[in-house]
């Protein structure tokens, strides 16, 4: 199966529209959305909607998504995000609502794991240091896991004989990196709708089930289009401005 993992679209209309038209001409069997497909950006409605119209895409639920359907309390966001939830609770349908509130914790499928978080706390934990990723490798059974939240994309591998681990540095992007038998893997797969790398670009990961290939590629996107709208809803200065820096 050769699947496109998105995560992290965060009601960027603009950057999902430059993933989608990237995967008409680079088609994949399937698209998975790591959560929080909305939060943050001004077309929460607009995003829903798009992406249930394709055939081959589903999603988990991320915190984001979970805190707009009202299945748990928004009570570690900070103020930016408090004012993102309340605006795009105005944008979209009951019916998004519906949607939002029916979309899976996890999805699990060719010995391959599909979490926002982490394999532990799959809709809350931030997986930034190394122990924290070391500390999850109990909690799953696949081979790989991917996942989103931290909006930084990586590759961390774990080796089953020794215990010993590593990140990957990714430093092409058109790199094709390829899992070894014997090891086990949670890969980050960036965000499409707000990337904190450093890069404005739309990230996206490619995996081939069957090959156990994986490589990223980044999208630019017309982050001044997205910002205007942003401001038109007068959304926080901070997250209109970190869409042009990718920080
Ligand atoms: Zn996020």
């Amino acid at each position: 199966m050769r699947y496109a993992i998105i995560s992290d679209i965060h009601s960027n209309l603009e950057a999902l529209n430059a993933v989608l038209s990237y995967l008409k001409t680079n088609p994949v069997d399937s698209i998975i959305s790591c959560g929080d497909i909305t939060g943050f950006g001004p077309e929460p409605h607009e995003c829903i909607e798009k992406l249930r119209a394709l055939p081959n895409f589903r999603s988990v639920e991320g915190n984001h998504d979970a805190a707009l359907c009202g299945k748990i309390n928004p009570d570690d966001f900070n103020e930016d995000s408090l004012y993102s939830l309340e605006a795009n609770k105005l944008l979209v349908t009951p019916d998004d609502v519906k949607y939002l509130k029916s979309l899976p914790e996890s999805i699990s499928e060719n010995d391959t794991l599909f979490v926002h978080g982490s394999p532990r706390k799959r809709l809350t934990e931030y997986l930034f240091m190394m122990d924290k990723f070391r500390l999850n490798m109990s909690s799953f059974n696949e081979s790989v896991c991917f996942i989103g939240h931290t909006h930084h994309p990586l590759i961390y591998q774990f080796n089953l004989a020794n215990g010993s681990d590593s990140f990957i540095n990714i430093e092409e992007e058109s790199e094709m990196y390829t899992l070894s038998e014997g090891k086990k893997y949670i890969i980050n797969a960036g965000s499409v709708g707000q990337p904190r790398d450093g890069r404005a670009s739309a990230c996206m990961v490619f995996f081939d089930s069957k090959t156990r290939t994986v490589n990223f590629k980044r999208i630019a996107y017309d982050t001044g289009a997205v910002q205007e709208k942003m401001r038109k809803l007068k959304m926080p200065e901070g997250l209109i401005n970190r869409l042009a820096s990718g920080f």
